[in-house]
């Protein structure tokens, strides 16, 4: 099913899972552990697999001789994507990137899914790893993620990249990324959701938030969004604090705001880090599912035990 189909028919907030793909090298069977424990205590109606742009970097061979490599740390996400349909019945979202893609490629990837029956895909533009420029200067990458969803949308009408007679239509459903806190290269929220909303024209039908600490920021969020004209759902994504490193990791990674609470009461008790994290998280989603949100979605990475404590003491969970 399509992830707006899930929003539509949902008769209470949906709870989704967003995983990271292990590592080159690292096995699978770790994802599985963790999905399985996710799959038995929730059941989540879809559940998405990050992408992981080729990072280039510069490594001194044995002769002292400089070689760029470029590699992709996490490969895997459309494997991992057909896995957990095949293995839980669940639907899948993968994301796409518009960085260190050709069109082309975005294409053959699209395909790809198409023809494992995955028809959800969240359309990012990804961050600047050192591998995009040249492939943006000849014109021949999606620079933003609007221009991704272009394609996708263009592809759902049977329109490829090269002209193909009878060419069949692909049939996915599109959500985007939109920041509560602003997009750090946005110079401010207005415009940032003047961004967003061009997504939406061009065919995306969700929205999932960047993670936030203070639900306010999601609350002026929404309500903007929906001043502009943005009548999509809006999901917010949660991350759990669970370590007091958080406090500025957290921040210089994605660009968010720890509240002043928050940040006092962990460097107080580093220690405690987890249980204060926790108990956070679940006030910010009882006042979020209070407040009415369409589901909550946890960025849990490779460890689900928080996101599933946070749940556990959710009321009416
Ligand atoms: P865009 O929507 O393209 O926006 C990027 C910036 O450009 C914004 O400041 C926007 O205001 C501006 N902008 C947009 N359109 C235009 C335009 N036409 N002209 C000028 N400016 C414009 N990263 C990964 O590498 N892999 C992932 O799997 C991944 N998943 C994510 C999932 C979620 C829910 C979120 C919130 C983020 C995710 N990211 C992921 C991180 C993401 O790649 C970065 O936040 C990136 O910097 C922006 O991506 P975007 O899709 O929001 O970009």
């Amino acid at each position: 099913m399509k992830v707006i189909e899930h929003y539509d028919k949902a008769t209470e907030p949906l709870i989704s899972f967003e995983i990271i793909p292990p590592k080159r090298g690292g096995a699978v069977h770790n994802v599985f552990e963790s999905l399985d424990r996710v799959v038995e205590e929730v059941k989540p109606p879809f559940i998405d697999v990050t992408y992981h742009a080729a990072e280039s970097y510069v490594e001194e061979q044995e002769d002292g001789t400089l070689k760029r490599i470029v590699r992709r740390k996490r490969p895997g996400t459309i494997g991992l994507c057909a896995a957990i349909l095949h293995r839980y019945g669940i639907d899948p979202v993968p994301h796409l990137i518009c960085e260190g893609f050709t069109k082309e490629e975005s294409e053959d990837a699209l395909i790809e899914l198409n023809y494992l029956g995955i028809h959800n895909v969240l359309a990012i533009r990804g961050d600047n790893t050192g591998s995009q420029t040249s492939l943006n200067m000849n014109g021949t990458a999606n620079k933003y993620a609007v221009d991704l969803v272009e394609q996708i949308c263009n592809m759902n009408r049977g329109d490829y990249l090269e002209d193909i007679v009878n060419a069949e239509p692909t049939d996915f459903c599109v959500g985007v990324a939109g920041y509560p806190e602003k997009h750090f290269e946005a110079p401010n929220l207005d415009w940032d959701i003047k961004k967003l909303k061009e997504k939406v024209e061009a065919g995306a039908e969700y929205i999932v938030t960047q993670m936030f600490f203070d639900n306010s920021a999601y609350f002026r969020f929404v309500e903007k969004c929906r001043n502009h004209g943005i009548d999509v759902p809006i999901v917010p994504g949660l991350k759990i604090l669970t370590t007091g490193n958080h406090l500025r990791s957290l921040p210089k990674y994605f660009h968010l705001n720890i509240p002043d609470d928050l940040s006092a009461e962990v460097e107080a008790s580093p220690d405690k880090a987890k249980e204060i994290g926790v108990e956070w998280s679940q006030n910010q989603c009882q006042e979020l599912l209070d407040y009415g949100v369409p589901g909550i979605h946890f960025y849990i990475m490779g460890n689900p035990q928080p996101a599933l404590d946070v749940i556990k003491g959710i009321k009416g969970r």
